[in-house]
């Protein structure tokens, strides 16, 4: 625990390469059969062999991973089949969920039920991605199929809204896998021994959890909420620099934002994930969003206001 108190600046990677190529992602999203993890966007990352980028055998691991825990879970919550499509060689910065089949197989007009991730090798190779932000983009696109209220269309379509999907892939997801994971390996120790943690983050995450290992999955999911928003940020030549875990995104909403917050307040989702002390067991509800959330705003751990917008009494929505 001792290298987790270090204080050091999160490293930042420039030079985001722009070369193009047609996008494998070519349904709009939002018809509510699918759903992408960015903004559709023109960056390209090739192969490059040059000992930076993740490797094939990584990402194969962590997908596999991620397969592992949720196949039985997609079962047990009675939506059957469950896949991660693994586009390795498409360079697109992108991921997506749909229903009845892959993005890239048609699946604005498919009719199954079936649940699909595609995961493209462009978005693992992105300069400012680590092994744990990739696990974050599963787990998002996961909580499109998941992470119950707020869905899209006012919570009428079966697929969760961006920023709920967000929250989903720190308070629920991510700790799933990396728990399921820790028994046989230790692994979150390990992480944590090898990784310097800046203090803004540690504060929260040690407040919410003392000195556990939920403090771990804490500190690892905020991290990788970082390096995500960082990614998602690139998109818009936004400066990484400006994302920080301290100065939160200040806008509110009059009602919940379904698209893509902007990244500093995905930022903020995903920290508030990760300190939600409520169980990450306890699934979401497609409903009732109180279940499985931390719900006071004034709290940390809450949905940010910057998407997300309480409902009153008899604003719910069945679906
Ligand atoms: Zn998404």
């Amino acid at each position: 625990m001792k290298k987790i108190l270090a204080l050091i600046s999160v490293t930042l990677l420039m030079g985001v390469s722009k070369t193009e190529k047609s996008s494998s992602v070519t349904s709009t999203p939002h018809d509510h059969r699918l759903c992408n993890s960015f903004p559709a966007n023109h960056l390209r990352f090739p192969i490059k062999n040059d000992g930076k980028q993740i490797t094939r055998p990584q990402f194969r691991k962590i997908l596999d991973a991620a397969e592992g825990v949720y196949k039985p879970i997609f079962q047990s919550v009675g939506l059957g089949r469950f896949y991660i499509v693994d586009r390795w060689h498409d360079d697109t910065v992108n991921a997506c969920a749909s229903i009845g089949a892959p993005c890239s197989k048609g699946a604005a007009a498919a009719k199954g039920n079936d649940r699909y991730v595609e995961m493209y090798g462009g978005l693992a190779r992105h300069p400012y991605m680590t092994a744990e932000s990739l696990m974050l983009v599963i787990c998002h696109e996961i909580g499109h199929h998941l992470a119950g209220y707020p869905s899209y269309k006012r919570n009428t379509s079966p697929m969760s809204t961006e920023g709920q999907a967000d929250y989903f892939a720190t308070a629920k997801c991510s700790r799933l896998i990396y728990s399921s994971l820790s028994p046989k390996t230790n692994q979150n120790w390990a992480w944590a021994n090898k990784n310097n943690i800046p203090a803004e983050v540690q504060k929260p995450c040690m407040n919410a959890f003392g000195n556990t290992e939920a403090t771990i999955l804490c500190l690892r999911g905020s991290l990788a909420g970082l390096s995500l928003a960082q990614t998602l940020g690139s998109l818009n030549n936004v400066d990484p620099r400006q994302l920080t875990f301290v100065r939160k995104d200040p806008s509110v909403v009059q009602e919940t934002f379904e698209t893509h917050p902007k990244a500093q307040c995905r930022l903020d989702t995903y920290v508030a994930g990760a300190i939600c002390g409520a169980d990450p067991r306890t699934p979401f509800s497609a409903t009732n969003p109180n279940q499985g959330a931390c719900v006071n705003q004034l709290a940390p751990g809450a949905r940010p206001a910057c998407w997300y917008k309480a409902p009153g009494p008899s604003g719910l929505a069945a679906r």
